[in-house]
């Protein structure tokens, strides 16, 4: 408030001066400001932790037209626009859940394409998440619906694998039906949206056959993606060590990890099955994809004591999820917090190993020249109770809280209004050009929410409260 004064005062001052002694100086203060580098945004004196860069200590980081622009000790607040201190928190890169299902509003009942997928802004960047992959909500048939409901229309960057069924998550019937689970039109619908469809998908198959693992796999491999398998009902007829063994290739990701449903877990040592310690040995991935009823402690504890960390911490966001013993993405990371897993590791399971899982790696780090998604973390202490699909419960005294959410570089998010000003103060540089660093004030500076139409008989109603008193500006 004194700095923003002293400024004005300092201009004011300026005005008095004879005038061309004045142009000087306002001269000299513009050249200066455009010599600058002017970053956008800046967070200033967060503990960042970028694991593709290996950084993991007090940094600042620059923001300009989208991009980081600068990870260094010590940058000058004004060289930014909008400058936020972040002393006590985490700067990471901005999260990505790969397991979610927001193939929503089609209003088809009992489906994930469908009543149970969610609308994804609600549920990501207040959770510091600005990518998710929609994990096979929709088929090669409904792809095109769903970008144009969900992926053209949301905030949150929304990537997609496709079902191998065509028709998509939409009941029993359908993801039951060999005749519809196609490697070609798949593949050739993601060769379509490159970056777009970032893997296929099979799930929920209760039948004894290979066909629908068999085709995601021809389908990956025809479109150079990853696959991903939620493997469905239990059958002795296709055991689990098959499947990660000899049916998927190196870089196809298990999700429903921790579920201990399948054979995952060895039960005589607790520790992981004989597929988990091939298939990672083969450099399968490992997600754990929550959801309502796929993390179990009695799984995960004695896996993670075993040494068999997942790779990708995921949600398997739904409306069946949401509110049980997973509420959102931090909430899963806090559970690995929860079992010992050091901080620095959980946000690497949550960022840069998610996007190398699905190929995107321009996605999930820090570098300078990278998209600037950026979640701001801070660590809250105390007595928190973690329940998982059985609600048998851990306690632990930490967990994260999503402080603020960049995503393409503006502020989308931000819990506890760390980058707001005191309502009193007259705004300044960083209020004139809020377009760059927020999408938070949309409406521009100055300007009321409400306008009377032109015309409208209310305009004289229509002034701004009157600021009176000792640091009120000089008109
Ligand atoms: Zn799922």
């Amino acid at each position: 408030m004194k700095a923003r004064l002293l400024a004005r005062l300092a201009i004011l001052t300026i005005a008095a001066l004879p005038s061309a002694y004045a142009q000087t100086l306002v001269q000299g203060r513009d050249a200066a400001a455009q010599g600058s580098p002017d970053y956008d945004l800046l967070l200033k004196g967060g503990h960042v932790i970028d694991a593709k860069n290996s950084i993991d200590t007090v940094m600042d980081l620059a923001i300009k037209d989208g991009k980081v622009a600068a990870v260094g000790k010590d940058i000058p607040a004004d060289t930014a626009v909008k400058a936020v201190t972040v002393t006590g928190m985490y700067v990471v890169p901005g999260l990505i859940d790969i397991h979610t299902h927001v193939y929503a509003g089609t209003g088809e009942r009992h489906s994930y394409a469908g009543d149970l997928s969610v609308y994804p802004d609600g549920f990501t960047l207040r959770n510091g998440v600005t990518t998710i992959v929609d994990a096979g909500s929709s088929g090669w048939r409904n792809f095109p619906d769903f970008k144009d409901r969900i992926i053209d229309r949301s905030e949150t960057r929304v990537l997609a694998m496709l079902n191998i069924v065509g028709s998509g998550m939409r009941g029993g019937k359908y993801e039951n039906n060999l005749e519809d689970m196609q490697a070609e039109p798949t593949a050739a619908m993601a060769l379509k949206y490159p970056g777009v469809i970032v893997g296929v998908k099979s799930a929920h198959f209760m039948g004894p056959e290979w066909t629908p693992y068999e085709q995601a796999v021809k389908a990956g491999t025809i479109a150079h993606i990853p696959v991903m398998i939620d493997f469905g009902g239990r059958r002795i007829e296709r055991p689990l060590y098959q499947l990660l063994e000899t049916v998927l290739r190196p870089g196809d990701i298990y999700t429903h990890a921790l579920s201990g449903e399948r054979g995952e877990q060895d039960f005589k040592t607790g520790g992981p099955g004989r597929g988990m310690r091939e298939g990672r040995a083969r450099g399968i991935y490992f997600d754990v994809g929550h959801g309502q009823a796929s993390f179990a402690w009695f799984t995960a504890i004695p896996l993670y004591k075993a040494g068999f960390a997942p790779d990708s911490i995921s949600t398997d966001l739904h409306i069946d999820s949401m509110n049980a013993g997973m509420k959102d993405l931090l909430n899963v990371g806090d559970k690995f917090l929860a079992m010992g897993m050091p901080l620095q590791e959980v946000v690497r399971d949550m960022t840069w190993n998610p996007a190398r899982e699905i190929l995107q790696t321009q996605l999930g780090n820090l570098s300078v020249g990278a998209i600037a998604d950026v979640a701001v973390l801070s660590v809250q202490h105390g007595d928190f109770g973690f329940d998982d699909a059985y609600s048998t419960v851990v306690r632990s005294n930490q967990k994260m809280l999503c402080e603020l959410t960049v995503k393409d570089g503006k502020v989308v998010y931000d819990l506890n209004a760390i980058t707001g000003e005191p309502w009193d103060v007259p705004p300044g540089r960083a209020d004139r050009l809020a377009k760059r660093w927020t999408k938070l004030r949309e409406r521009g500076f100055g300007d009321s929410h409400w306008k009377p139409l032109p015309g409208q008989p209310l305009v004289k109603d229509w002034t701004p409260y009157p600021w009176t008193g000792a640091d009120a500006p000089k008109p």
